[in-house]
């Protein structure tokens, strides 16, 4: 019903009714009936409140309800719940666009998520997760070597990937949740991609130490630990650094970084939790780090963010097969007609179309 959709909208652009009413120029007691069924907007008021919410009027009209499930956010308790909507309805909405083209397509290319045979059943020690990251690695066949794009490599396995422009500072960390049994995870879009990175690796280490961990262990870190070894398994970061250090050059770390997806940060706890660096040695590096600020923006060139690329390519993949024209094409990228013919002519193809 339209009403639903109007609330979802309204609700995921951080509006109260108030807000909306004065936004869109009409009553809130208007728009309370139209939320509620009681009363049908005309396509004038419709127009109107889609400009006001920043949607297209097509929004209304879509059908699919979806319900974002066993929704983990890494640090729920820092968001106020209007921000916390506003990036459901983000997602929500991009969620919907993904489903509606999956529909379209006759056989769909997107794999269907399937956790990896024979991964140990009772998880005892943070070594046993190390353990678990290899036999994922194993089993996607991704060897030892660093992972070029990551959330390509997510998708390829049928874990959907989405991006948030809602937030960008630093208390939006991440949200994994679960979408009519598909695992989905969504990162900030302009985050630095070993942010990008290191959360995709934490919500795949939930999704696969789920159930597994006995009680001693703590999760947080247990996901941690995953993310670590999944992006640098334990033999590589011995191979890059050695067995047992003192100090790590920065300028190593930031070499590693780029190499690895892994930030310079993560390269410390990775060196302190495999033992190449001792207690001491690891406060030394953390004190130095502190010092020159560099815990929250690290020195050197960032690592930039990844984009998923595998929606986009459906949608290009629909419109050659004519399941599609180009209305709808536009339409599922959220994107001016003007702008995707031109797009649809190549200019700047890299930039553009996967952006
Ligand atoms: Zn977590």
């Amino acid at each position: 019903m339209i009403g639903e959709r109007i609330q979802q909208a309204r609700k995921a652009s951080g509006l109260s009714m108030r807000d909306l009413a004065a936004k869109a120029g009409i009553s809130a007691m208007a728009i309370s009936k139209y939320e509620n069924n009681k009363n049908t907007p005309s396509s004038g008021v419709l127009l109107a409140m889609s400009k006001a919410l920043g949607v297209r009027t097509e929004y209304f009209f879509r059908q699919a309800k979806i319900e974002l499930k066993e929704v983990e956010y890494r640090k729920h308790s820092e968001l106020p719940k209007k921000i916390l909507n506003k990036i459901e309805g983000d997602v929500i909405e991009q969620i919907e666009r993904y489903l509606q083209l999956e529909e379209i397509l006759p056989t769909s290319p997107i794999k269907t998520f399937s956790l990896p045979k024979g991964l140990m059943a009772n998880v005892e020690s943070y070594i046993e997760v190390e353990k678990i990251a290899l036999s994922v690695r194993k089993s996607w066949d991704l060897g030892c070597n660093p992972i070029p794009d990551f959330i390509d490599t997510l998708e390829e396995r049928g874990i959907k990937v989405f991006q948030s422009n809602i937030l960008h500072d630093d208390k939006f960390d991440g949200l994994a949740a679960q979408v009519n049994g598909t695992p989905v995870i969504v990162v900030g879009k302009e985050w630095p991609g070993d942010r990008q990175r290191f959360t995709l690796a934490h919500e795949l280490g939930h999704l696969m130490l789920a159930n597994r961990l006995t009680e001693q262990l703590d999760e947080e870190k247990a996901a941690n630990r995953f993310a670590g070894a999944f992006l640098v398994p334990a033999a590589e970061a011995i191979k890059e650094l050695g067995e047992s250090r003192s100090w790590l050059e920065p300028v190593e770390l930031c070499v590693l970084k780029h190499t690895y997806g892994l930030s310079m940060r993560g390269w410390i706890y990775r060196a302190s939790d495999l033992g190449i660096l001792n207690q001491s040695a690891a406060r030394k590096m953390w004190d130095y780090f502190r010092s020159n600020e560099w815990v929250k923006t690290e020195p050197g060139e960032p690592l930039p963010p990844e984009r998923p690329k595998l929606f986009k390519q459906l949608v290009f993949h629909a419109l050659a097969e004519d399941l599609i024209g180009e209305s709808k094409a536009a339409e599922l990228l959220c994107m001016p007609i003007v702008n995707f013919r031109k797009l649809r002519k190549v200019s700047n193809c890299e930039q553009e179309a996967f952006n």
